[in-house]
């Protein structure tokens, strides 16, 4: 059995939104930044992505951003770099290129995770859930856009997907779980680190936990498609009983202190030193 040779975490922005996205029943008052998130695992014969964060032209595009982004409400995404797309930009970071990447897996289909799939079309398989698939491209037009899944992001006719309906291994040592809620076909992510660089693993949630509190006191995330937020708590349960029997760490999808201390931890840059702060 092999296992992933090396986990790069990559941050493709951050968004700004009330706490109550994240933690279900929390203040909306309070205004959180939340870090953008990706991954890349190097595997047997490649390099698998996992999410791909903004597409910029929701953020730069102003008639784009009025009908995309800010109709969302309360909400603002910020890129790393006022030029460069998102994606290469976070690549750039790490000191790799994104033409590395020979696979791509994405936890779901919302803006600040599928943005960069555009990047992939007719290039790499792409690894999602069929309920996922068929919640963008088949509710009626516009719920998705509505609920922050832009169908264009999704729609390309050269995408080659791979849709999995449950639990499945997507590249050696890594294995797509389904945690519906958040949205109906969500997915993270379980990885199993090879035995030449020691062994071990990580438990990704994504959007499954946004934060660490979601995670140490089982608070459910603050939306969900297609059942009462209050269930989201059942997938973090089920994340953390999967960490637990493995021994790995599990990973909060969009926690502004856990993500950039984990990316440093690894041995990568933030974008914070990178700014000077
Ligand atoms: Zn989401």
């Amino acid at each position: 059995m092999s296992g992933v040779r090396r986990v790069v975490p990559l941050t493709f922005g951050w968004e700004h939104l009330g706490k109550s996205v994240s933690v279900y029943g929390a203040d909306p008052s309070i205004r959180m930044r939340e870090p953008v998130p990706g991954v890349l695992c190097e595997v047997d014969g490649g390099w698998l992505l996992l999410d791909t964060g903004f597409n910029p032209a929701f953020v730069r595009d102003v008639p784009f951003r009025r009908r995309f982004n800010d109709s969302l409400g309360d909400y603002e995404a910020e890129l790393p770099d006022p030029v460069r797309d998102p994606l290469v930009a976070a690549f750039d970071l790490v000191g790799l290129d994104p033409s590395i990447v020979t696979a791509v897996g994405v936890s779901h289909f919302h803006l600040d995770h599928s943005g960069g799939l555009r990047w992939f079309a007719g290039e790499v398989p792409v690894f999602a859930q069929r309920a996922e698939l068929e919640y963008v491209l088949d509710s009626p037009h516009p719920e998705p856009e509505r609920n922050a899944m832009f169908r264009v992001d999704v729609d390309d006719p050269n995408i080659d997907w791979h849709v999995a309906d449950g639990d499945v291994e997507i590249a050696p040592g890594v294995t797509a779980v389904l945690t519906a809620g958040h949205s109906p076909g969500h997915q993270s992510f379980v990885i199993d680190l090879d035995e030449s660089v020691g062994g071990g693993g990580y438990v990704f949630a994504f959007d499954a936990a946004d934060l660490q509190e979601n995670l140490d006191d089982e608070l459910p995330v603050g939306h969900a498609i297609g059942m009462p937020p209050e269930q989201t708590v059942e997938a973090i349960r089920r994340l953390k009983s999967i960490a637990a029997a493995r021994g790995y760490r599990l990973l909060p999808g969009h926690d502004p202190d856990v993500w950039p201390a984990f990316t440093r931890e690894l041995g990568y840059p933030t974008w914070d030193e990178r700014m000077g702060f």
